[in-house]
C-alpha cells in the first residue's frame, strides 16, 4: 500500500486566502483585526514558531502588535502587560508563547487572559466552552488536525480514533474534540501509563500521534489502511543539514506510508495548520468584540 500525503501545507494556505478575504471586509468597515504575541526569552524553537506567525499574520493583512521580551521579566511584569492588552480596543487577540521561563507560573499568566482574546483556546473557560460543545475558540493544533481530516474526506464519524498523548495544548483537547457530537468518534487515549501501547494504536481507524519522540510510532503499531496524523515536531541531529538538524515527527513516515492509507508528513502537516487556526481564530475575536462594541 501507498499512503495519500496529506498536504496540509496547502491547506493551510488555503485557510489563510478565506481569513485574508475576510479581513478585507472587516478593514473595509473600520475594522483592523490584531494578534499581539507575546514571547518572553529566546527559546530557538518559540523564535521561529513566533517569525511564522508574524509572516502569516502579514500574509493574512492583520495587525502584528507581537512584544518580546527577556527572560528576566518578572511574572508581575507579564501579568501587568497581559492586563493592559485586555483593556486595549484595539487589540483583538492575545497570545502568550509558551513555554515562558520557569520563574513565571504559565496557569497563572494564562489565566489573566481575557477569554474574549483567548485566541490559544487555553484559558479555562474556552476549554470547559469546548468540552460543553459550546462556542469557543478552540485549541490551533487539535483544530487544525479536524480540518486536515475533513479535507483529505476522512470521516470521524464511528471511527476508532486512538490519541497517543494527553498534553493540556494537544492530546487532550484533540480526544475532547475527536469525542464530541460533531466528530462523533470513538476516542481511546493513551498515555506513559498505558500498557502495551501498540495493541492499542493497532485498533486506530485515525491514529493521532502527539508525543513529542522520534518516529516513536513504528509500522507495525499502525493498522492497515488508517490515517495517521503526525502532530510531533523532534528535532534531530543532521549533519548534512544545513542548520545541524532536520525535523522528524513522532510517526516513521516511510514505514507508515507502506501501512496506512493517509499520512500527514512533518514539515508541511500539521504545524502549518496550527498557525492558519490562529489567524482563524483572531479573525473571529476581532468579528465579535467589533460587534460588540457597536
Ligand atoms: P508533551 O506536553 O510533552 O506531551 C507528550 C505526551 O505524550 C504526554 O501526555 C506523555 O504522557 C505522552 N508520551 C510520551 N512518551 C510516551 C510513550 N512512550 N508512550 C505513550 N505516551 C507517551 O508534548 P506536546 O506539547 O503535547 O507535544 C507533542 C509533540 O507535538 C511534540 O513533538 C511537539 O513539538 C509537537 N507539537 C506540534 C505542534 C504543531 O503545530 N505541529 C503543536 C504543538 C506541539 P504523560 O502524560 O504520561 O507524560
Amino acid at each position: 500500500m501507498s499512503a495519500i500525503v496529506i498536504d496540509g501545507f496547502s491547506v493551510a494556505a488555503s485557510v489563510r486566502a478565506r481569513v485574508a478575504e475576510s479581513v478585507g471586509a472587516l478593514r473595509s468597515r473600520g475594522v483592523e483585526p490584531c494578534l499581539s504575541v507575546i514571547l518572553v526569552g529566546e527559546d530557538p524553537a518559540s523564535v521561529s514558531y513566533v517569525t511564522g506567525k508574524a509572516k502569516a499574520l502579514a500574509e493574512v493583512g492583520m495587525k502584528d502588535r507581537s512584544i518580546h521580551l527577556p527572560a528576566s521579566t518578572s511574572e508581575a511584569e507579564l501579568l501587568s502587560l497581559v492586563a493592559g492588552l485586555n483593556a486595549d480596543p484595539s487589540v483583538h487577540g492575545i497570545l502568550v508563547q509558551l513555554p515562558l521561563p520557569r520563574h513565571i507560573d504559565e496557569s497563572k499568566v494564562i489565566m489573566a487572559i481575557d477569554p474574549a482574546k483567548d485566541v490559544d483556546g487555553f484559558h479555562p473557560a474556552s476549554v470547559g466552552n469546548m468540552v460543553l460543545e459550546r462556542p469557543c475558540f478552540l485549541p490551533c493544533t487539535p483544530h487544525g488536525v479536524l480540518v486536515l481530516l475533513r479535507e483529505a474526506g476522512i470521516a470521524t464519524k464511528g471511527a476508532h480514533a486512538v490519541v497517543v498523548g494527553r498534553s493540556n495544548i494537544v492530546g487532550k483537547p484533540m480526544s475532547i474534540l475527536l469525542s464530541r457530537r460533531d466528530c462523533n468518534a470513538t476516542v481511546t487515549v493513551c498515555h506513559t501509563g498505558t500498557r502495551d501501547l501498540a495493541s492499542f494504536t493497532r485498533q486506530a481507524d485515525i491514529l493521532v500521534a502527539a508525543i513529542g519522540k522520534p518516529r516513536a510510532i513504528t509500522g507495525d503499531m499502525i493498522k492497515p489502511g488508517a490515517a495517521v496524523i503526525d502532530v510531533g515536531v523532534n528535532r534531530v541531529e543532521d549533519p548534512s543539514a544545513k542548520r545541524g538538524y532536520r525535523l522528524v515527527g513522532d510517526v516513521d513516515f516511510e514505514a507508515a506510508c507502506e501501512v496506512a492509507s493517509f499520512v500527514t508528513p512533518v514539515p508541511r502537516g500539521v504545524g502549518p495548520m496550527t498557525i492558519a487556526m490562529l489567524m482563524e481564530n483572531t479573525l473571529l475575536a476581532a468579528t465579535r468584540l467589533s460587534a460588540a462594541g457597536e
